[in-house]
């Protein structure tokens, strides 16, 4: 039988690609292997979001140089670099980008056949395409990602996505409500939903009305739609959203869908606005806070995490202290920070990237540091608490532990429970439990598990929690 190793860079919509290639592949009767060697292919599914990952992927094809097989690059890299990339580095065989990797399977045909090296790396805007779970049931791990949209039209100054990625395109709203329903059916109990800026999303089969606002979606309408037709979903996440598109609308699903994790990753960038300006994110440090705020009140102990840029050209140390100073009054409960790096095509790059990198570096760190502060506070905070986790697995393997997590993302270590206890023969990835925590670490709480269920696909329930709440408005940007 034939192997394929992929490695893979980068985001969950890498992760959610990658998983699909190797649905592509098994079909097309590859064995997936974890390590490159002895593999007969090798895919390296590249991320060009910051400098270093490029880098990575230079230095694993040198690595590679060494094995006999086929080399293909797919992802960011390859769609930024395309036909480049081939004259550059010699030993690559194939450059696939990310609306071309339905493609992967002739390719492969192609090249064993004796082709030279191919690149397909064409933007599918006329008749977008959208790679679906094609996993059997049985192999549908507890948590499943679902895509929902590709491409972005933000245009961040910084960015380079809206380049290697193309521009926004939907699928439509049918098609994913669907493709839930038949992961679930077929034991996901946890889904994601994926897109750039995942609550900008359109539906392409019920237009807009006439002059709607720029900032509206049908982000709102797609989790309601998800949740009647899925009840059996216990959590519904998404990722990653821009802040300009937290509608009232969605704070309403917030209050109303019961499924819906009470986190939300809303990426800020900078606590400045002449910085948030120059990166063109398009709120204010005053709008973002307003949103957060307003998606806290929709759900009650809902938390936030977030992603942030040190060292954006021009930034001053006051401005950066601005960053800090926003990091506390939302009270992020994880965050993301990474130093800026020039990418190619991008608007920043006429700015001058004037911060030296120990500067960087020192304010990364401090922005890690209060980072951990405020996780670490608010994981003590839940010492003595029940939390209701979703069993991913074991700790890790061999491990006598159970692992997971709760509605907010906090992850729950556990003792498996006594082999004569009630519980025990419920336990497994995908079984719902409720945990008392008796301890809180660095990252993870730990617990001890007080009760087991397991969701059954066809047992319907409630797909909405009634709760009185007072409408919550988005702030008007
Ligand atoms: S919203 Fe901005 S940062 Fe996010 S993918 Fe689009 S351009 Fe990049």
């Amino acid at each position: 039988m034939k192997t394929a190793c992929l490695v893979t860079f980068g985001c969950q919509m890498n992760v959610h690609d990658s998983q699909r290639m190797e649905e592509l592949l098994r079909a097309d009767g590859f064995e997936l292997v974890a390590e490159p060697e002895g593999a007969d292919v090798i895919i390296l599914n590249t991320c060009s979001v910051r400098e270093k990952a490029e880098q990575k992927l230079r230095s694993e094809v040198g690595r590679l140089k060494r094995l006999d097989a086929l080399v293909v690059v797919t992802g960011c890299v390859a769609q930024q670099e395309g036909e480049k990339l081939l004259s550059r580095v010699s030993h690559i065989d194939a450059v696939i980008g990310p609306d071309n990797l339905h493609e992967l399977p002739g390719v492969l045909r192609e090249l064993e056949g004796g082709a030279p090296p191919l690149v397909r790396a064409q933007f599918d805007t006329e008749a977008p395409r959208f790679l679906v779970n094609e996993a059997a049931p049985g192999a549908v791990a507890t948590s499943a990602y679902v895509t929902t949209m590709k491409g972005c039209n933000e245009r961040c100054s910084f960015c380079i996505v809206p380049y290697t990625r193309g521009p926004e395109r939907y699928r439509s709203a049918e098609d994913i409500v669907a493709e839930v329903e038949r992961l679930v059916s077929a034991g996901a109990r946890e889904v994601v939903l994926l897109g750039q800026t995942v609550n900008s999303y359109r539906d392409p089969a019920v237009p807009m009305p006439e002059g709607a606002d720029p900032d509206d979606s049908q982000f709102a309408s797609l989790l309601r739609r998800i949740v009647e037709r899925a009840p059996s979903l216990v959590r519904l996440r998404y990722t990653s959203p821009h802040p300009r598109h937290v509608t009232s609308d969605l704070l309403r699903a917030h209050a109303e869908l019961a499924p819906l994790a009470e986190h939300v990753h809303l990426p800020v960038q900078s606590g400045n606005d002449r910085v948030l300006k120059r990166m063109i994110r398009r709120y204010t440090r005053a709008e973002f806070v307003a949103r957060a705020d307003a998606l806290r009140k929709a759900r009650s102990g809902l938390v936030l995490s977030t992603d942030v840029i040190v060292g954006f050209p021009g930034e001053t140390a006051a401005e950066f202290d601005d960053t800090l100073s926003l990091v506390r009054e939302v009270g992020f409960c994880g965050l993301f920070g990474f130093k800026y790096s020039p990418r190619p095509y991008t608007p920043a790059l006429k700015l001058r990237d004037d911060v030296p990198e120990e500067e960087k570096q020192r304010r990364l760190q401090a922005l890690f540091e209060l980072s951990e502060e405020q996780l670490r506070a608010h994981l003590a905070t839940l010492v003595g608490s029940r939390a209701t986790v979703l069993v991913e697995g074991p700790s890790k393997p061999g491990a006598k532990t159970w692992a997971g997590r709760t509605q907010r993302n906090e992850i729950v270590h556990f003792e498996a429970p006594a082999p004569e206890s009630e519980v025990s023969s419920a336990i497994g990835a995908g079984a719902v439990a409720v945990v008392e925590i008796i301890r809180a670490n660095k990252h993870s709480l730990e617990g001890r598990v007080e009760s087991v269920r397991v969701p059954r696909a066809e047992r319907p329930r409630s797909a909405y929690r009634r709760i009185a709440l007072p409408l919550v408005e988005a702030p008007k940007s």
